[in-house]
């Protein structure tokens, strides 16, 4: 049985009048890599604040390592952050960014370059750790970020949205690196609106919307939410109404509307011998189908039925 190093329970953030979480409660395993998968104001940002203490007034609890862990701000520095903004200094090298942060930490002259040294291995910057950190391209000093996040050899990783941003090549490079921290037994959070992203990097998932996580699990856990279906995406020149109208009989009869968006609708079938009774339905409603793909059961589908909405809202 793996050991728990964070349990969070209950938490609640509000701005004002916006809810920013509400009820919040997840566990995580010593060296798990959890994705927590959420849209646009789920609350993400938020909970990776509340996690690093750069935000209070909140309600609920969060133990860290069997402790309370705002009650010992010592237990606070052996987790490490990358926030979704920059955290260095851009006329500073790589090197020297590193050794500074290190200061902060108390690590010895020795040790700290020593640790830098690795992590700029680690993070591939080796070559380039001399130069002022503003000649780096955007992934470049993403990589910086989490190499700074790291310095201090964290038990718990927060990454809030780490690949916003940057292209394909660099947002690969980052998901490695954080499968790698992973697999040296640090466990990590990292926060992200991207299915993809969370099938290629995690040990477990948690999908989060309007403040609460609405199911955690790996992925094949999740999947089985959605259970054997079916899953058919329909695209076209249809409005989002006239979609769900024209084939608003058939839900609950085999078929289940996941999400209906202007141009696009998912749909599970229990029985995809009802697809070419939806194609009809739409035919008969005027309704043009452009395109239509039929897929195994994923976490789109699963993150469409818990949350009603998709990604791309
Ligand atoms: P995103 O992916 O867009 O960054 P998120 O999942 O990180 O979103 P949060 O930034 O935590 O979500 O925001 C949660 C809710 O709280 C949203 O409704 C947001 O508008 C609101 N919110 C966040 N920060 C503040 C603030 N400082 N003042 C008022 N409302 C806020």
């Amino acid at each position: 049985m793996q050991q728990t190093i964070l349990e969070i329970k209950n938490l609640s953030k509000n701005y004002g009048e916006t809810v920013a979480l509400a009820g919040f409660s997840l566990d995580l395993a010593r060296g798990e890599v959890l994705g927590l998968l959420g849209p646009n104001g789920a609350g993400k940002t938020t909970l990776i604040s509340i996690l690093s203490g750069t935000l209070r007034g909140f309600t609920g609890s969060v133990r860290f390592l069997g402790q309370d862990l705002f009650a010992d701000r010592r237990l606070k520095n052996r987790i490490g952050v990358v926030p979704q903004e920059m955290a260095f200094y851009e006329d500073l090298s790589a090197m020297e960014n590193l050794m500074f942060w290190g200061g902060l930490y108390d690590i010895a002259g020795k040790e700290r370059k020593r640790r830098a040294q690795e992590l700029l291995e680690r993070v591939e910057l080796s070559a380039r750790a001399r130069e002022p950190v503003k000649k780096f391209s955007g992934g470049m000093k993403r990589r910086l970020n989490i190499a700074i996040g790291l310095i201090h050899r964290p038990e718990l990783l927060l990454l809030d949205e780490p690949t916003v941003g940057i292209d394909v090549q660099a947002k690969v490079s980052i998901l490695d690196i954080i499968r790698g921290v992973g697999g040296q037994g640090t466990s990590v959070v990292f926060t992200t609106h991207q299915l993809a992203e969370v099938e290629q990097t995690c040990s477990r998932i948690a999908i989060m919307d309007q403040g609460a996580v609405l199911a955690a699990g790996t992925l094949a856990e999740l999947i089985r939410i959605v259970g054997e279906k079916e899953i058919v995406e329909v695209s076209g020149p249809f409005s989002a109404d006239a979609f769900s109208e024209g084939i608003r009989r058939l839900n609950g009869d085999g078929m289940e509307i996941l999400s209906v968006a202007d141009g696009l609708a998912m749909l599970a079938f229990a029985d995809s011998q009802r697809i070419p009774a939806m194609l009809q339905h739409l035919f008969q409603n005027r309704l043009a189908v452009a395109d239509l793909k039929i897929k195994s059961p994923n976490l789109e589908a699963v993150f469409l039925k818990m949350t009603g909405r998709s990604l791309r809202d």
